[in-house]
């Protein structure tokens, strides 16, 4: 199984993706150019996920701003966390902004608050032990 990556840069490759989509629908059309009405059709539809696409990269622009930049203790290189896990954009090492979840096993779970908090309660009432 592939590594999932750095959130921020998968956003991106989705929204890139959205670009592509959009251009190919595009090229489509240009193959019932004969028939102007066809050939609209598909540059309208082409057209809308580049307009997603625009609204997406706008967004992970906003939401970067609210990411926080660390230096990976892997490659030693900085690197924006999303929520309250994510992976490195270089090295893709997972790296977590939570002192309490350092060294557990990773797990996407820690990005949903109900399950992040059991995880340190669970850590927590080991350690009283
Ligand atoms: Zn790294």
């Amino acid at each position: 199984m592939k590594k999932p990556g750095n959130k921020i840069l998968r956003i991106r490759g989705y929204a890139l993706a959205l670009i592509f989509i959009g251009m190919g629908t595009m090229y489509l059309g240009v193959f019932f150019r004969e028939y102007q009405w066809v050939f609209s059709i598909f540059l309208l539809i082409g057209l809308l996920p580049i307009l997603l696409s625009f609204v997406i990269y706008f967004w992970v622009g906003l939401i970067s701003t609210r990411a926080v930049t660390v230096q990976c203790p892997n490659c030693e290189k900085h690197t924006k966390i999303l929520g309250h896990v994510d992976f490195c954009q270089h090295c893709k090492e997972p790296l977590t902004i939570d002192k309490e979840l350092e060294g557990e096993e990773f797990s996407l779970d820690y990005n949903v608050e109900h399950r992040r908090k059991k995880a340190i309660d669970e850590k927590n009432a080991e350690n009283e032990k």
